[in-house]
């Protein structure tokens, strides 16, 4: 069976930064099923769709058959480079409606299972562990306070040159937040067999010791 480990939990809880370094350490592949839904969201936009119920299955049409290539580390979307196009506020906001839809959901779900091939797979998400890849043996959901996910958030912008007040960003991440934990489908929670992992107080450094030393247990 081909190895996976899932790294699940709130926007900006740093998913990403934890999940692709413990995907480098150990030459896994690493799959960030945000980003699927904020091509999803991007294309639906693009299309001129409201991302609402009453386009669900247009959208849901959509996201089964992007044009998406995933190389060098940028998102090519019908040949357009979008890695920094669904990176916005706007477009985690997007995602997020794109994704309370359940057939769009279901229409990612063969897509983000591709992505599990040898030796292994890392998957940052919502529900990695609780519906992409329930037979994973390592689950981790991480979490961090609000005003620490506000503050990170800020400061990558910040590198960016993207100006943003920390109580926008919180408001926002707060509003994202109980949109994912509040939909009919797959809402963010932890699997039952997930570890908790604060990184509040943390280094990346120590969360990917953390989660290396739960994988060689
Ligand atoms: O993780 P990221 O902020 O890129 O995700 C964007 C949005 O996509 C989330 O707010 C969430 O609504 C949705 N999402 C999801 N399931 C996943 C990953 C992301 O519903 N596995």
């Amino acid at each position: 069976h081909i190895p996976v480990i899932c790294v699940d939990g709130p926007t900006a809880s740093g998913k990403g930064t934890l999940a692709s370094e413990v995907a480098r350490r150990l030459g896994y592949h690493y799959l960030d099923s945000g980003a699927l839904y904020r091509i999803a969201g991007l294309a639906a936009t693009r299309a001129g769709l409201e991302l609402d119920v009453a386009h669900e299955h247009t959208i849901a049409r959509m996201a089964e058959t992007l044009p998406i290539v995933f190389t060098d580390g940028r998102v090519i979307l019908a040949g357009e480079d979008v890695t920094d196009a669904i990176r916005t506020e706007t477009a985690g906001m997007n995602a997020s409606k794109v994704s309370a839809l359940p057939a769009v959901r279901t229409a990612l779900v063969a897509l983000q299972q591709g992505f599990r091939k040898l030796p292994g797979l890392v998957a940052d998400g919502r529900d990695m562990g609780t519906v992409i890849f329930p037979d994973a043996p390592l689950k981790v959901y991480l979490t961090a306070s609000a005003a620490q996910r506000a503050d990170r958030r800020h400061k990558q912008l910040i590198s960016k040159g993207i100006s943003a007040t920390l109580a926008d960003l919180r408001a926002d991440l707060e509003a994202r937040d109980a949109r994912d934990s509040g939909r009919a489908v797959a809402p963010l929670k932890p699997a039952e067999d997930a570890l908790l992992l604060d990184n509040s107080g943390q280094t990346v450094e120590e969360s990917v010791a953390q989660v290396l030393g739960w994988w060689e247990e």
